[in-house]
């Protein structure tokens, strides 16, 4: 375990103020990872590295209120991307920075993730305040509620000012970014809040300022200088006590650890240490950058001087010393931390069984289907994908993406789905990684080699082989690897049109000839552009939407099937009940998607859906028992988020050997007609079908599918989403339990309890019933609007071998 620097805990040292940090930023996987030091394999989770930042708080001063006096301060991305958040759309982070005792954060880039109402949701639950200084709100002229533009904690006998800047280069990335959000100069804002924040007669009068910012090393740098953020040594050159500005800068965003040479000493890091894009540090600033994942903290000690009187500034940093924290696979579980940590994974996990969407077809995502030639599940997700950064890209001045390539690989857990419900377990379980999706931009010969590299091991089942959209592949498998693609087209949307087969038709853009010299877009994983299975050719391409703005394919799917939900809710209601709150003019949008949807109106409807397995009902899971805390200390076994095994019955015929596709298809029993099959579902299926059949299925109209990655950023979703209300029943049920028996860590973390600490019994019970009334109220509007998917495999990825 590491120790921490040694110090006078007093707040004091010869009359000179030291004040104590804890600092650390970007933060993703709560459950347990996998992390090399030195090459040996490790494990850590968020409960160890609770341990390793209360051995740097534990020390500090208690002062009387019991609080201890220091700053914990967080540098943004806490929601996204990780293998939880795609299920929670963050809400499990809040109790967790809530126990870590945050006293302030910024908001980072994966914090809009989810659309800005879900992150109002997502910051109500936490306790403790979150900057967005140089954003303006243009409705308000101010920072957007509820973030801020300045916060002031007295710590140390001194009043710190904090404020928290944003670069510009990942907001444009943003696809959710609000339009009245606008974007300042982080010097300009830095300059004025300083002026606001050190003003002897105003109402903050600070004496020492702390930028919290987000951005890349390269413009912390800048901003630094621009502020005066100087590093002792530099003080004695340039005198910085009359000039407006920040002493110090606490930064995130990227991933790497980095101290700026100019700190005083630093233990655990070498201050030498080059790095391409800090090449302007030349020990003349402060910042302090602090690694990622749970894996290291900044313990930061500032010594403080008085500046001259009648200057601007009160404090100046006379010594920064600090130290390197890392989080290793022997440090202590926190138990604390283990309560709440237990607590959310239980409630992700028991949240699996919730249905998300249901797919009219059967989806094969075995390997030995999926890995050998173009599948439904393939073209599905790739085709949910494809819209999805447009508004980023349009923003960053380029045009749509031309397509899609994902290695099948990604797509895991080799079952078969048969037509009904998907469950989000189902999402996990299809899709558990928590890399990120991004854009190359690339030319011919790479597009080219990328899907030689796809079609090259096939008939090997390997991970590699592509599932694409937006591009028409012709291939042989009978030719030489490397040799395969006999030519490649782009497609452009068919709007509508349908072949003989009732499939949409492909309709051909443009061709791409090895020799053609325009440059294309194309959305890959992130762990086929670091060369995995095979892909070497994209390593080292152009990077659009860098992995650090991307996000999990997970995540994507997951909003486009919310988003997809809540039009399917809006088209069921009378138009005048849809609502006007929407900034995205959400009625003219729900116009054009009915307007979609009258050209898919001759498909056939669901020919084969039959005997739709009824809802799960919402039932409670058994809560963890919170009876006197006896939690053994030496049996914490390491595990991953456990998501439950939904093995659904593969379909074996009669020599044992699982079937073909087509084999299954023949199989299943009848498969009639809708008005045929009605009769022998459920009482609750019926009503699914009646509510859906009428509305959308999800067909791969790239319309219909922008719209509701649209909506899915855009829009409050609320008790809409499984997870919330599976969430809001585990709440509940916690709001009704005799609070005597709630772990404390529980009560002081979680929302609910909170906001019922002042309320009595009587209204706490009374809340619980008025909640409960409005997640059984939603349950059944939810069900009713779950989107029906209808994947086609229509050829985009044609082997002339297989005729
Ligand atoms: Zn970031």
């Amino acid at each position: 375990m590491s120790k921490p620097v040694a110090q006078d805990t007093d707040g004091t040292i010869s009359g000179k103020t030291v004040l104590n940090i804890a600092h650390f930023n970007d933060v993703y996987q709560v459950s347990d990872q996998k992390i090399y030091p030195g090459g040996k394999e490790e494990i850590i989770n968020v409960t160890k590295f609770a341990s390793s930042l209360f051995d740097i708080t534990s020390n500090w001063k208690e002062r009387e209120d019991g609080s201890r006096d220091g700053l914990t301060v967080f540098s943004g991305d806490v929601f996204s991307p990780s293998t939880e958040s795609s299920v929670t759309r963050g809400r499990h982070m809040p109790p967790i920075m809530n126990r870590l005792g945050v006293d302030i954060g910024v908001a980072g880039n994966h914090e809009f993730d989810f659309g800005y109402p879900q992150l109002k949701t997502l910051l109500a639950d936490t306790r403790f305040p979150w900057l967005l200084s140089n954003i303006l709100d243009t409705n308000t002229g101010k920072v957007p509620e509820p973030l801020k533009d300045a916060h002031v904690i007295e710590k140390a006998g001194i009043r710190i000012g904090l404020i928290g800047l944003v670069e510009k280069d990942w907001i444009a990335t943003i696809t959710g970014w609000p339009e009245n959000f606008e974007h300042q100069d982080m010097a300009k804002i830095g300059k004025e809040l300083s002026v606001k924040l050190r003003d002897p007669a105003g109402e903050y009068k600070c004496d020492l300022i702390i930028a919290v910012t987000h951005c890349g090393v390269s413009n912390d740098i800048k901003l630094a200088k621009a502020l005066s953020a100087l590093s002792p040594t530099a003080q004695a050159k340039i005198n910085i006590a009359s000039e407006h500005g920040v002493d110090l800068l606490l930064a995130g965003h990227d991933h790497f650890y980095w101290i700026s040479k100019g700190v005083t000493e630093w233990d655990g890091y070498d201050l030498q240490t080059p790095h391409p894009d800090a090449k302007d540090d030349q020990g003349d600033v402060l910042v302090v950058k602090s690694g990622t994942d749970f894996q290291d903290i900044s313990e930061v000690i500032l010594t403080l001087k008085d500046a001259p009187a009648g200057s601007i500034r009160i404090k100046l940093i006379q010594e920064i010393k600090g130290k390197r924290h890392v989080t290793r696979g022997t440090t202590a579980v926190n138990e604390d931390m283990k309560v709440i940590f237990d607590h959310e994974l239980k409630t992700v996990s028991d949240s699996m069984s919730k249905p998300v969407c249901i797919t009219d077809v059967l989806l094969d995502v075995q390997a030995k289907h999926i890995r050998l030639q173009e599948s439904l599940i393939g073209n599905w997700v790739t085709d949910c994908l494809r819209p999805a950064y447009d508004e980023a890209l349009a923003k960053l001045g380029y045009n749509k993406v031309d397509g899609v390539i994902i290695d099948c690989g990604v797509l895991r857990g080799g079952h078969i789905y048969q037509p009904g419900f998907i469950t989000l377990g189902d999402l996990s379980t299809i899709l558990p990684f928590s890399d990120s999706t991004i854009v190359v931009e690339v030319d011919a010969n790479n597009l080219w080699d990328t899907l030689e590299s796809g079609l090259s091991r096939h008939p090997s089942p390997e991970g590699c082989f592509p599932a694409i959209s937006g591009l028409r592949v012709s291939w042989d498998s009978r030719k030489p690897a490397g040799n395969r693609v006999l030519g490649i087209w782009l497609l452009g949307d068919s709007d509508g049109k349908l072949g003989p087969d009732g499939k949409p038709v492909l309709v051909d853009k443009e061709e791409v000839l090895r020799t053609s010299t325009r440059k294309y877009l194309i959305m890959i994983r992130e762990y086929m552009y670091e060369g995995g299975d095979g892909y070497d050719v994209l390593k080292g391409k152009k990077l659009v939407i860098t992995s650090e703005n991307g996000q999990t394919m997970a995540a994507l799917i997951r909003k486009f099937l919310l988003g997809a939900q809540f039009l399917n809710q809006k088209i069921q209601e009378k138009p005048e009940d849809r609502g006007t709150g929407s900034s995205l003019q959400l009625k003219n949008l729900i116009g054009d998607v009915e307007g979609q949807l009258q050209k898919w109106q001759s498909l056939p409807h669901l020919p084969q859906i039959r005997g739709l397995p009824s809802l799960p009902k919402p039932s409670l899971p058994s809560l963890p028992s919170f009876s006197p805390p006896s939690i053994p200390t030496h049996s914490f076994t390491p595990h991953a988020i456990s998501i439950p095994s939904f093995a659904r019955p593969k379909l074996l015929n009669a020599s044992g050997s699982v079937p073909s596709l087509s084999d299954l298809r023949s199989n299943l029993p009848h498969l009639p007609n809708v008005s045929d099959s009605l009769p022998d579902v459920s009482d609750h299926a019926q009503k699914v079908l009646k509510g859906v059949v009428p509305a959308i299925r999800w067909l791969a109209s790239r319309a219909l599918l922008a719209a509701a990655l649209l909506v899915g950023d855009h829009e409050e979703m609320g008790l809409l989403d499984a997870y919330e209300r599976h969430r809001a029943r585990v709440e509940v049920e916690l709001m009704r339990a005799d609070p005597n028996t709630v772990n404390n860590n529980l009560r002081l973390t979680l929302p609910t309890f909170f906001a019922a600490q002042t309320q009595s019994r009587q209204d706490v019970s009374a809340k619980a019933d008025e909640k409960d009334a409005k997640i059984n109220a939603m349950e059944a509007d939810a069900e009713k609007a779950l989107p029906v998917i209808h994947p086609v495999v229509d050829g985009r990825l044609k082997d002339v071998a297989s005729g």
